[in-house]
């Protein structure tokens, strides 16, 4: 747990959250700021900052995030027509230092992305 990170302070309670599931390992709520008419973040409990800072240890833990999202987004009225990002480092968007991976559907995407 980093405690100045704003994912890890959702993960214990710090912050509230719009969540649709948690386990264990992940937790998966609502993206606050939502850039499709379904959007949502799936994390693992464990602070990694992004794909980059992953070890070998963690391949298990981020392949059950990418099956807990496809699932979700059955369960949650996407269907099978979504996207799934994970953004790493600044460059690329990414603003919140625990490896995240967003969810949208519910909208036609667009290739290739912004
Ligand atoms: P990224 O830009 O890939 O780092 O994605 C971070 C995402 O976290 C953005 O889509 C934000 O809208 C979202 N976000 C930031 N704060 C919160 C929050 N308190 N609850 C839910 N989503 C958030
Ligand atoms: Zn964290």
């Amino acid at each position: 747990m980093d405690p100045n990170c704003l994912f890890c302070k959702i993960i214990n309670g710090d912050i509230p959250a719009s969540k649709l599931y948690e386990d264990d390992d992940v937790m998966a709520f609502w993206d606050i700021s939502p850039q499709a008419p379904k959007h949502f973040l799936v994390i693992p409990r464990k602070h990694i900052a992004g794909p980059g800072a992953m070890g070998s240890e963690d391949e298990q833990l981020i392949g059950k995030v990418l099956r807990i999202g496809a699932k979700l987004a059955r369960e949650n009225g996407i269907g099978d027509g979504f996207r799934v990002v994970f953004n790493n480092g600044a460059e690329a968007g990414q603003t919140v230092f625990h490896i995240h991976m967003h969810v949208l559907g519910g909208r036609t995407m667009t290739w290739p992305p912004g």
